[in-house]
């Protein structure tokens, strides 16, 4: 028998969806089949949360929304109708117990992401949906209906088999961390159907920097504690402080590649760093070493040290303040080179320094690629998909689940709950119609 809705992806939202569809369908005669490209599901919810899987976050509905920029009034409803209580009941239903962690984020007790996966899979399984591996799908196919909307009537899979079905729920994913099988098809698919793809951006992304050579010198030190400021100039404004949707932390940890900069302060404020570069601003980072003292107790420190120990080596007395590489790097910056002691160093370059360490700048010039960005902004416009039930606008039978939404969140437990319950309420909307239809 032909299934009735097709799941196409077997990641969070896809198999969220094909649970909900069958445990509301299967009864009723609704036949569920999930398609899965790789040869195991959920490979992306395996990775998630350093392997531990941040299932979603403890913050009121208000500021969860708040995470996820403009777009984020999108899920409003959807998360009146599933959100974090029933998605932990859930997962508690198939033995997952969960705990609140540092931030709000929740992860399950046992700290192991398959045991999300796995659960989600028990849960689709039970209600009776099947799964199909290494099965990918090419495109999805409607009815030509001469001045009717257009209505899905099956699949084309890669091999050019055709699987005829009354709906599709697409939940293919982004198109970051392709090993895990997001390799964004679900894009070219909903815009072979006319549907508009918001362009696609890095979000959680590491930030590449002008200043190669220093950041090169500077690679693998890791800064805690430090505060930062992304600064953003239209051509011959005056720079302002870049929008970020969300609060940041005061301080955070900063962390040196040979590309440039990452960490949690830097992967939370890049996609605001992406748009700004794509608008033509110019994007500059403060790193505020000391932001704990400020900037006049920062030069009466180092007045007071340089008194202290005039025969110390600069970069000797400047291992106190940073880790060594950078004490190098901010001497060499203040243009003190060679083994200059400290009484030799006059007051112009010693205000250079205090300078420096509260006012440490680079040069932004982009990101790291989509395929290294946590996740995937831009996507199917959300104007073109119904809210409540997460169907196309566009095609008839056609849901949209999960990342391949213009939805992207920051870190935090955010995106996934998008992923669980957007494919919730697309599952179980695509059941009532296949029922209603009869
Ligand atoms: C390293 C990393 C860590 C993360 N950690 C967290 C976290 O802790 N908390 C959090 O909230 N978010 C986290 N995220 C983001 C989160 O994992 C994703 O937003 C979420 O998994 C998206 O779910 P999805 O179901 O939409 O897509 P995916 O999970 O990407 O699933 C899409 C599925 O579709 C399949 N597919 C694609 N194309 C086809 C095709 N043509 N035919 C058949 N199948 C296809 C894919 O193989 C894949 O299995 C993390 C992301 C990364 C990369």
């Amino acid at each position: 028998m032909d299934p009735s809705i097709i799941v196409i992806g077997a990641g969070a939202a896809g198999l969220m969806a094909a649970g909900r569809a069958a445990e509301t369908g299967s009864a009723h005669g609704v036949r569920v089949l999930v398609l899965e490209k790789m040869p195991e599901a959920g490979k992306k919810i395996l990775v998630s949360g350093q392997g531990r899987c941040n299932v979603t976050n403890a913050a009121p509905l208000e500021t969860f929304l708040m995470y996820f920029g403009r777009n984020g009034r999108f899920l409003r409803n959807a998360f009146h109708r599933f959100f974090r209580d029933e998605l932990l009941a859930l997962l508690e239903r198939y033995g997952v117990a969960t705990q609140v962690e540092r931030g709000g984020r929740i992860f399950p007790a046992s700290g192991q992401a398959a045991d999300v996966r796995d659960a989600l899979l028990r849960y689709a399984s039970e209600h009776g949906a099947s799964i199909r591996y290494q099965a990918r799908i090419q495109g999805i196919e409607t009815d030509a209906g001469a001045g009717r909307p257009r209505r899905v009537v099956g699949l084309r899979l890669a091999d050019g088999g055709f699987v005829p079905t009354q709906a599709v729920i697409l939940a293919t994913g982004g198109a970051s961390w392709p090993a895990t099988g997001s390799t964004g098809d679900g894009y070219l698919m909903a815009q072979a159907l006319g549907h508009t793809i918001v362009p696609l951006r890095p979000a959680l992304a590491p930030l590449t920097v002008e200043e190669r050579a220093r950041a090169k010198a500077l690679q693998g030190v890791s800064l805690r504690n430090v505060h930062c400021t992304l600064w953003a100039a239209k051509p011959g404004k005056e720079a302002r402080p870049l929008q970020v949707p969300y609060p940041l932390p005061e301080t955070g940890e900063l962390l040196f590649t040979h590309f440039g900069v990452s960490g949690p302060l830097i992967l939370s404020s890049a996609l605001a760093a992406v748009d700004a570069l794509r608008s033509g601003k110019t994007v500059t980072l403060s790193i505020d070493l000391k932001p704990g003292m400020t900037a006049e107790q920062v030069r009466a420190r180092l007045q007071r040290e340089f008194e202290q120990y005039p025969h110390r080596q600069l970069p000797t007395l400047l291992r106190g303040w940073v880790p060594g590489s950078l004490a190098d790097v901010l001497a060499e910056m203040s243009f003190i080179t060679g083994d200059r002691k400290v009484h030799t160093i006059r007051a112009e370059e010693r205000e250079t320094l205090a300078t420096l360490l509260k006012d440490f700048r680079w040069h932004i010039t982009g990101s790291l690629p989509l395929a290294a960005s946590m996740v995937t902004a831009g996507g199917v416009s959300l104007k073109e998909v119904d809210p409540i039930t997460f169907e196309s606008r566009i095609v008839g039978g056609l849901y949209l689940a999960g990342e391949i939404l213009d939805l992207a969140a920051d870190t935090g437990g955010f995106n996934l709950q998008a992923a669980f319950s957007s494919g919730y309420l697309a599952g179980q909307a695509a059941s009532e119609a296949v029922r209603a239809e009869g």
